[in-house]
């Protein structure tokens, strides 16, 4: 399987140099050159790791990747604490909760960031190189990039947090994990702050080629691959037609949903739940993309004003042409608006549908979540299950995607039903392990002091 750049101006590269890219040379996000179709549907009894094996190898190719992949995908998934990995639980009539939280850091990013982590691995293993992963983090995505990292030979990893602006658990996540090639860093700001000095380092070719910067952030494609395998396996689960309502906010979720639909899943419609930041909302009611600023709200992993993987979307429904694409992404920078015409608008409708959720009514949701069937639900959680449950159609199939522990967002949680969830114990360990934190400003100069000691202390 060869990759493309949606803007058309970069290398076309296999599998194992796709994912150690990460961004396209143009500035384009990879995308296979063709989406390969399943014939046979998985057999859900093989297990879970079995059936993402098969989801994920007409996409890998024949590399390093490929000549591992079950042995990847076995170790990925065999720390998850219930024996389905990814269990579907009926809530209701024809209604289904597929349960994304039961990896290690009890978020969905665990289900792609455990098997990416060892993809890295493996390929520089095999090319006796070496990197250092850097990303920020407005929580979820940090603490699963360093559980899927911690101690991995060929890889060290940095990531940046905003100072006070993650919960407990999260940061305990990042900064209990003993593994000396591990370091969590809290920035003095908020989390642009802290992408913006990603960006910096990533921008600066000397820093860049002396650390070696690698990036596992969501615009990787392995990370949107990955996620495509459990609505596979929900599917090979339900034996029948669905929809489903995916919480998001950058795009990623979904998109791994639809790219399941094009590889042949029979899945009916891809119902999309925003919070306060509703642009891909307004976006697939009108056509129009309005930038706008960010709000905070109890869902933060879904306060996003520009959803990167939404490039990935549009290629395809521009019909793989990188100058419509890229001439859209321009205007959207120039006009701070995304329009696309009315035919692509229309096809867009045809599969999506959306729907978003201000805090009163997440908080509102959760409860009655809560007192109707003793279930409690995460604010992201609560996003999609809103827009699922109004927008569904009579006699409709739905699966709602739960994308965090209730645990990990526990304020939210006890506010809204006065209940406090527990902590797994899979995860428990964090609140009574010492933390090691480094503290900088948001300063280019103070994030190449921590590097520099990363690579001294890991490689000692
Ligand atoms: C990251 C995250 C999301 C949003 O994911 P997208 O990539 O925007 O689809 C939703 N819920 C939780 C709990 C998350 O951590």
């Amino acid at each position: 399987m060869r990759y493309v750049s949606t803007r058309g101006r970069a290398p076309v590269l296999d599998f194992d140099d796709v994912l150690l890219a990460g961004l396209a040379s143009d500035g384009g996000l990879y995308v296979p050159e063709s989406i390969p179709t399943i014939e046979t549907m998985p057999d859900p009894s093989a297990g879970y790791a079995a059936v993402a094996a098969q989801v994920i190898r007409p996409f890998v190719g024949d590399g390093v990747v490929a000549s591992r992949l079950d042995e990847l995908c076995n170790a990925s998934y065999s720390g998850f604490a219930h024996p389905d990995v990814a269990p579907l639980t009926e809530v209701g009539d024809d209604l289904f909760l597929l349960e994304l939280h039961w990896g290690p850091t009890l978020s969905f990013k665990d289900y792609a960031l455990q098997l990416v982590g060892r993809m890295f691995d493996a390929v520089l293993t095999d090319r006796s190189e070496r990197v250092l992963v850097l990303g920020a983090t407005s929580g979820d995505t940090g603490s699963a990039a360093i559980a899927g990292c911690e101690g991995r030979d060929a890889i060290d990893v940095v990531i940046l947090y905003p100072d006070g602006r993650v919960s407990d658990v999260q940061r305990r996540q990042m900064t209990t994990v003993p593994a000396e090639n591990v370091r969590a860093v809290a920035v003095s700001g908020t989390f642009d702050d802290c992408q913006d000095l990603v960006k910096a380092a990533f921008n600066d070719p000397e820093l860049r080629s002396r650390f070696s910067l690698a990036a596992v952030n969501s615009i990787n494609w392995a990370r949107v691959m990955a996620q495509t395998a459990y609505y596979w396996w929900t599917a090979a689960k339900l034996g029948r037609p669905f929809s489903v309502a995916v919480p998001t906010g950058n795009f990623g979720n979904v998109l791994a949903a639809s790219v399941a639909q094009r590889m042949g899943a029979p899945i009916e419609r891809l119902i999309v739940g925003n919070n306060a930041n509703h642009g891909l909302a307004t976006l697939i009611a009108t056509g129009r993309l309005p930038l706008e600023e960010v709000a905070p709200t109890l869902a933060p992993a879904m306060d996003i004003a520009v959803p990167s993987n939404l490039e990935r979307y549009l290629f395809e429904l521009f019909d793989r042409s990188p100058e419509a694409t890229t001439e859209a992404l321009e205007m959207f920078r120039s006009d701070r608006k995304l329009v696309t015409d009315e035919i692509a608008h229309h096809e867009m409708a045809s599969v999506f549908a959306a729907g978003w959720v201000d805090d009163a009514h997440i908080e509102e949701t959760m409860s009655d979540v809560y007192a109707s069937s003793g279930l409690l639900i995460d604010p992201h959680t609560a996003v999609g299950w809103q827009v699922g449950v109004r927008l569904r159609r009579d006699d409709e199939v739905l699966v709602i995607v739960s994308t965090a522990h209730p645990a990990k967002f526990s304020d939210a949680v006890i506010r809204a039903t006065g209940q406090v969830p527990t902590l797994p114990t899979r995860a428990a360990h964090v609140l009574d392990l010492p933390e090691r934190i480094s503290h900088i400003d948001p300063a280019l100069g103070d994030l190449e002091v921590v590097l520099s000691e990363m690579v001294r202390s890991s490689h000692s």
